[in-house]
């Protein structure tokens, strides 16, 4: 998988300059590669930077511009050091003429800002081709490509294969028996609704801005490769593949790494996390802990045989388990963890049966599975 770094061909790549299957290869070594992906995001940044302060400077160096020719000076007050525009003050009152140029200088700047936006504002479609069969979008077949717009469905039959281009950051592909909609297509959010079937993910954007809803949760790109399934209960099952997810649902967080799993479950929300390696019995067993609701004999004998059966590396597993457990459940679960790895510093017992965040984010720090400012430094305000 890891031929050569990808930084020279980055710059290209984010302008769609290489051809298609060299542009796959480059998503997929930013998938695995964490350090050509920092580059990205670097030039990802630098070039929103440099638009913003474009659009922002524009107003200034204008109204700067203006008020040299209309004092009858030279135009050099220019440059990021004036773009406070100290002077406007001096505008008003104006004689006629200076109003109008004003109004013109106006009319100047909505046209800029209306042209920017309209220019960066994505298609509101997502290309869609064929890998086999006959994929349905709406209700006509498509042949080797279609357009997914907002709001359409995609379905395919059970011999039947897609893949989609995720506007400029991601690729799904669709399995067989699949039924997906296009629900949002914005720059900062790119959003599937799945109702059943079997998709995977590889997704080079930032975190939090690829969403796909499921009937009971919301599946969070973290910056990753994933697969999501839907049956005809509702019940997803999330497996990631490389770097993070968030299952969401009403305030309920389920964070899953490479090589962990998340099911959800209507009428419940994400359920507890853990590594697909784990045993049988304790996947289970977790299972019936995340299904039993307030029936405290049957929490109780499936926590038995989680704890049993824990390893170390279901730290991850016991980490949530934490926030959604009761009085002696939870006193005997951060003594399992405590065992594997000795609370930090600043965390302390009564504190963690109490739910403190901030020492459930410390000690989450210590478990060697990746920093928490990960995803909150990501978090913002939801989108709706
Ligand atoms: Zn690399």
């Amino acid at each position: 998988m890891f031929w050569n770094h990808v930084s020279k061909k980055l710059s290209a790549y984010r302008h769609g300059e290489l051809p298609s299957e060299e542009s796959r290869r480059v998503a997929e070594h930013l998938a695995d590669c964490s350090r050509c992906r920092d580059e990205y995001e670097e030039i990802k940044f630098g070039a929103r930077l440099a638009q913003r302060l474009a659009l922002e400077q524009a107003p200034a160096d204008l109204w700067n511009e203006l008020e040299a020719v209309m004092d009858g000076g030279t135009i050099h007050r220019r440059g990021a050091e004036n773009a406070e525009a100290p002077q406007r003050k001096s505008f008003w009152p104006l004689p006629s003429f200076k109003l109008g140029a004003a109004f013109a200088v106006l009319l100047l700047i909505g046209f800029g800002v209306f042209w920017f936006q309209s220019r960066k504002t994505p298609r509101p479609f997502w290309e869609v081709a064929r890998i086999e069969g006959q994929p349905v979008i709406g209700s006509k077949v498509i042949g080797e490509v279609g357009k997914l717009s907002l709001g359409e469905w995609l379905t395919t039959d059970d011999e039947s294969r897609a893949r989609i281009d995720v506007g400029q950051i991601g690729l799904v592909t669709v399995e067989p028996n699949s039924r997906l909609k296009l629900a949002e297509a914005r720059d900062e959010e790119h959003r599937l609704a799945m109702t059943r079937g079997r998709m995977s993910a590889l997704i080079w954007a930032p975190p939090r801005q690829f969403y796909v809803d499921t009937p009971s949760a919301v599946a969070v790109d973290l910056g990753c490769a994933y697969t999501l399934e839907v049956n005809d209960d509702g019940q997803a099952v999330l497996s990631v593949t490389a770097g993070w997810v968030a299952f969401e649902s009403e305030g309920r967080e389920s964070f899953v790494p490479r090589d962990g799993m998340c099911v959800t479950r209507p009428g419940i929300g994400p359920g507890t996390p853990y590594f697909n390696d784990a045993s049988e019995e304790f996947k289970q067993a977790l299972a019936r802990f995340d299904t039993a609701g307030m029936d405290w004999p049957s929490r109780a004998a499936a926590l038995g045989i989680i704890l049993y059966q824990a390893r170390e590396r279901d730290a991850l597993t016991l980490w949530h388990l934490l926030s959604r457990t009761f009085g002696e459940e939870r006193g005997l679960i951060y003594d399992k963890l405590a065992s594997f790895v000795p609370p930090p510093a600043g965390v302390t017992r009564e504190g963690v049966l109490s739910r403190d965040k901030k020492m459930l984010d410390l000690w989450w720090e210590n478990l060697g599975l990746g920093s928490a400012d990960f995803w909150r430094m990501w978090k913002g305000p939801a989108p709706k």
